[in-house]
């Protein structure tokens, strides 16, 4: 049994590298479980690129945590030496009365995020890879760009262990338990107990959090790599920006980076948010011709020339809630315990503002940020028991 521990974190992944980082910076002592050895590629956090934006369409409420955020990735940059975000620019493509530019815009002039709003003309002669009718125009939202999640995990990991942080890889948590006074996990290993226990299970949380049936449906997404059709210098970071796209006629948004690496690794795009639901362990990780034909379909219709030789695909797992917010706060039967779930897609951009408000929920019993949106119990949970059994 590890004693004198104030906290356990299980899940190592974006959020749980960043909990177990901040407590360990305040000088929390932290033991910290992965059933992997992150990073890894069997939850939500690889593929070399998430998108880093503030304009935020989704809802402006979540500003103040990117702005958070973002001076939270700049310094772990500093203190790790590493590059971590690239700022290239991004741009909010779409019908001038749909919901991207639009709202966007409403969160950007809140929030004073710098932005530039640019008209079709405009869009056609400075990115001229894109398709766009005359009704469409972008949001250019300048500070915007992309990061490197195994990068960013492999740092904040770092940083905890620097820290003091305990951290205990390829250790799957098979049992938790909450009492009065204390928590307890139980793993292959051993038996460790604490004052605190943060869950950032990603797509396992529905096991994990069994005792709670949040109503959290975990999707598998597609993701590729082309080599394009016409040429390569159009796609340059230098020149280029992450994208989302959005078209008038209810087909889900695409998204997309610059060529992020070698030429040879092909520029990355995707098509946001398929509804097929799976678990870890029974997602289907080949490539299916459908998967292909959807992603060249909606390239067609918004970035023709990228659609060229498929170099490489990969799948990697959504865990969404019903209103696609997430699922932070104190468990709603056991105080002691911290859920960090449900991130819909969307989650990895505020991962070190995530892990601060999972610590500080934590260890002062509430958070400085306003995350009401957020609160577990804006859903029917379940009972809660003292003890769940993961496996
Ligand atoms: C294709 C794709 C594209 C995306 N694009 C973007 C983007 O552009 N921008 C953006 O902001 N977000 C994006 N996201 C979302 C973002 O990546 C996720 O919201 C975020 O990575 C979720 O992090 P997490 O810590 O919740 O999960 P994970 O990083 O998967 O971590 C969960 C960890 O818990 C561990 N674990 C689970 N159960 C146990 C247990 N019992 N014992 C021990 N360990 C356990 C797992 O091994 C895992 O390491 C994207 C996601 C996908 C899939």
């Amino acid at each position: 049994m590890g004693r004198g521990l104030d906290v356990l974190v299980i899940g190592l992944g974006a959020m749980g590298s960043a909990a177990a980082a901040w407590l360990a910076e305040c000088g929390y002592r932290v033991a910290a479980f992965d059933r992997f050895a992150p990073p890894h590629a069997h939850g939500s956090s690889h593929g070399r690129s998430r998108i880093f934006r503030q304009a935020y369409w989704e809802d402006p409420r979540y500003v103040e945590l990117l702005l958070r955020a973002g001076d939270l990735w700049t310094k772990l940059e500093r203190e790790s030496g590493r590059r971590l975000l690239r700022v290239t620019g991004g741009l909010m493509v779409g019908p001038q009365d749909g919901q991207l530019v639009k709202r966007s815009a409403e969160s950007a002039r809140r929030f004073g995020v710098r932005h530039e709003l640019v008209a079709a003309n405009d869009l056609r002669k400075r990115w001229p890879v894109f398709r766009v009718g005359d009704d469409t125009m972008a949001l250019l939202d300048h500070g915007a760009g992309y990061l490197d999640p195994e990068a960013c995990i492999e740092e904040q990991l770092k940083h905890a262990v620097r820290h003091g942080a305990q951290l205990h890889l390829d250790e799957e948590v098979l049992e938790w338990k909450a009492a009065s006074g204390e928590v307890t996990v139980r793993t292959g290993r051993g038996n460790y107990a604490a004052g605190h226990l943060v869950v950032a299970a990603g797509p396992w949380a529905p096991q994990t959090l069994a005792d709670l049936a949040l109503p959290l449906r975990v999707t598998r997404q597609v993701v590729f790599w082309f080599a394009p059709k016409g040429d390569m210098a159009h796609f340059r970071e230098d020149r280029f920006p992450v994208y989302l796209f959005e078209t008038n006629d209810e087909q889900p948004i695409v998204y997309g980076f610059p060529l992020t690496g070698p030429d040879s690794e092909g520029v990355k795009a995707a098509v946001h948010g398929s509804s097929e639901v799976c678990t870890p362990e029974t997602a289907c990780r080949e490539i299916r011709a459908e998967d292909e034909r959807l992603i060249r379909r909606r390239l067609e219709e918004t970035l023709p020339s990228l659609a060229g030789r498929l170099v490489r695909a990969e799948t990697c797992l959504y865990t969404m809630t019903p209103d696609e917010n997430f699922v932070i706060g104190h468990h709603p039967h056991h105080a002691r315990v911290t859920v960090a779930a449900g991130f819909s897609g969307h989650g990895f951009k505020f991962a070190p503002v995530i892990g601060e408000i999972a610590g500080e929920l934590a260890v002062r019993g509430e958070s400085r940020f306003d995350i009401e949106m957020f609160s577990p119990t804006r859903f029917a949970v379940g009972q809660g028991t003292p003890e769940l059994r993961v496996r």
